[in-house]
This record gives structure tokens, C-alpha cells and sequence, in this order.
């Protein structure tokens, strides 16, 4: 990344270097080449390390086409917010793939927020009915805000309806809603599900919170919650029932929302699309208006690289990171 040392980009950096469209666009070609065998996630590693009830673990990966070799290290630390920090901690390392050498080392925290909207945001451009109008959010925590920006910019949304587990976290959606300037109402979950063309969850939930038979034909979901075992926000019954897209077909069936439906044999890897062949034309998507297309997003370390690779070039464009030497 630089020949002078270690190029270090912090979270301030990241936030004044990185906008949504230029996510949007690192997250869509990285699944394109992951799809194409261009560019591979590597085994995740994830721990409870028996301190400060603290998940930790790695996420890395090798892109070949844009020379992209790192490691995102961190986790979960749920007493954070008692400090005056958040509770998701990350850091991307990136290293010369010639040499090994670490060359850059890039703040992971509103990268990961905002490379977790850019990949709901590339499911609704890919998957959803071009008149989509109505937006549905399940969920009104840390994400769902990032989450809703990047959906609007891909449809001509004209309201959003959302609910969540704990409806006093509404109102703070409900102003990213009007910062983009469109109407807002908090329903029952039923209405989002009868209302919404394309529905996006981002809860922590461990139950199935959306069933099969709420769901309208025609509905696009973006599934962005569940990324561990026992977690899920969708009915195994209408996973099994829906056209099922993915980041990365086995952490999907290991630790994504599909990993219900696929325990109880609803379905099988091969009924599960990498979204990556849906954006390199290889795979049709959705072919009807009916289809109830399901996206099912786990978060893969290649697209943490992919946004810290692009935020770390910019960087270097800009000339205000600074560099270190580790000799
Ligand atoms: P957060 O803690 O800020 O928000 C959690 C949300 O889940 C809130 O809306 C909360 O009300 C809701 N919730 C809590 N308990 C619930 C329950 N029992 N039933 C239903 N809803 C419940 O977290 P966040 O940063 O907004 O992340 C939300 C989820 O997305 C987490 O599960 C996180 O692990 C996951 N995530 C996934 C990716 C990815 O790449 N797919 C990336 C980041 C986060």
C-alpha cells in the first residue's frame, strides 16, 4: 500500500474518506469476484475469550484481481457502551501480498456499518422489483439506520414502515427516515410485512420474527442479522419458500439464516445462489415480479478488505493519512 512504512487510516479518516455509493460499488464487485473464484474468504475464526463476556475473532481473505490480503480482527464487547464506546470493535490489517509485509492498518468500525448497508443495499438493487416503493425495516439498533440510507438509494422508496422488539428505539429511525426525506410509520410487524415491497431485518434475535404466510409475492428481504449460530429473524418455512441468495453459501447454511431451514432439511446448498453470479450475469435472479427473493447476508471478510482497500487508496490519494515504521 505504501513503500514508505505502515499507512495508518483511522475511524475519523474512514468517516471523511468513505461515502455509501463508493461502498456500495467495493461490495458488489467483491461478491462479483468471489462468485468468479477471482477472490476467496478464508476459514472465520470466532471465540468467547472467558473475559468481559467478549466475542472475538478474524475475518480474512486473499482478492487477486485488486491485490487485496488482510485480516479484520475484533468482536463484541458488551460492556462497551458503559465506557463511551461501541460495543462491535474492529481493525483491518492489510499486507502485501508479494511480501507479507504489513502496509496498512485501517479503523473497522463504521467500515463494517457501512460495508453491512452496501451489501443490503446490492440485494435490493440486484433482487428487488424495480417499483419498489415502500420500504420495510425490522430492527432500530446501531445498524438499521446505515442499513436504511443505503436501501434508499437504490429504489424510488416513497415511505418506510418499520418495527422493532423494542419500540422505543423507533424514533431515532424514524429521523434517518426523515433526513432522506421520506414519511415514516412504526406498525405491527404484520403490516410491514403486508406493506413493504422489500423488507430489510437487522435484529439480534434468536426466534423467527417474519412467518412464511405474512409474506405479499413479489416481496424482496435482505436477512442482515443473523451472523452467528442460533440466531434467527425469518420462518425456516419461508426461507424454504423463497429464492435464496447469499454472500457466501457456507457460512449462510453454518451460521446465517439459512442455517435453520437447512438443519431441518427445507433446503439443500445447491437451492442457495452466491448474489455474486446474480451481478455477474451468470445467474438470472429474480424472474418473475411474484418471486419472494431472500437475501441472505452473514458479512465476509473479503468485503471488510474491499472497503478498507478502497478507503486506504484514498488515503494515499488524499496524502493526509499518516505512515509508521516498524523497521
Ligand atoms: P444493536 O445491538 O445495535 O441492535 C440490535 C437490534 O436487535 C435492535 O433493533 C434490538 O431492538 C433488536 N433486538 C434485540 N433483542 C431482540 C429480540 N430478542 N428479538 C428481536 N429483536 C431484538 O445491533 P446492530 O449493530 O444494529 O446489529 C444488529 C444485528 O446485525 C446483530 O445481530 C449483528 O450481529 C448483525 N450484524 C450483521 C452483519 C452482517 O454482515 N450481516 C454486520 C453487522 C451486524
Amino acid at each position: 500500500m505504501s513503500d514508505n512504512g505502515i499507512l495508518v487510516v483511522t475511524e475519523d479518516d474512514c468517516k471523511q474518506l468513505m461515502d455509501s455509493s463508493s461502498a456500495f460499488d467495493a461490495v458488489r464487485d467483491i461478491f462479483g469476484r468471489m462468485a468468479s473464484g477471482e477472490a476467496r474468504n478464508f476459514p472465520v475464526v470466532r471465540e468467547a475469550i472467558g473475559h468481559a463476556d467478549a466475542l472475538y475473532g478474524f475475518k480474512s481473505g486473499f482478492d487477486k484481481s485488486s491485490m487485496t490480503l488482510g485480516v479484520k480482527g475484533g468482536g463484541y464487547w458488551p460492556g462497551n457502551m458503559e465506557k463511551g464506546l461501541t460495543n462491535h470493535q474492529s481493525t483491518v490489517c492489510l499486507f502485501d501480498p508479494d511480501t507479507g509485509r504489513l502496509s496498512a492498518l485501517v479503523g473497522g468500525n463504521y467500515l463494517t456499518a457501512i460495508r453491512t448497508a452496501a451489501a443490503s443495499a446490492v440485494s435490493i438493487a440486484t433482487l428487488s422489483r424495480e417499483n419498489s416503493k415502500v420500504l420495510g425495516m425490522i430492527g432500530a439498533g446501531h445498524q438499521a439506520g446505515f442499513q436504511l440510507r443505503a436501501a434508499v438509494e437504490q429504489r424510488g422508496f416513497e415511505k418506510v414502515v418499520a418495527w422493532n422488539f423494542h419500540p422505543e428505539y423507533l424514533p431515532n429511525l424514524g429521523k434517518v427516515a426523515e433526513e432522506v426525506g421520506l414519511p415514516f410509520e412504526a406498525v405491527e410487524i404484520e403490516e410491514v410485512c403486508a406493506e413493504a415491497d422489500v423488507i430489510i431485518t437487522i435484529t439480534s434475535s434468536f426466534a423467527p420474527l417474519l412467518m412464511n404466510h405474512w409474506i405479499r409475492q413479489g416481496t424482496h428481504i435482505a436477512c442482515m442479522g443473523t451472523d452467528t449460530r442460533g440466531k434467527q429473524e425469518v420462518d425456516s418455512k419461508l426461507v424454504a419458500s423463497a429464492k435464496v441468495f447469499t454472500d457466501e453459501i457456507d457460512q449462510s447454511t453454518s451460521i446465517g439464516e439459512t442455517q435453520h431451514a437447512f438443519g431441518e432439511g427445507l433446503i439443500t446448498k445447491e437451492q442457495i445462489t452466491p448474489l455474486g453470479e446474480v451481478i455477474n450475469g451468470t445467474h438470472p435472479g429474480r424472474t418473475h415480479d411474484e418471486d419472494i427473493t431472500l437475501f441472505d447476508s452473514t458479512g465476509v471478510g473479503l468485503q471488510d478488505l474491499a472497503v478498507a482497500g478502497v478507503a486506504a487508496r484514498k488515503a494515499m490519494v488524499a496524502g493526509n493519512a499518516q505512515t509508521v515504521q516498524i523497521g
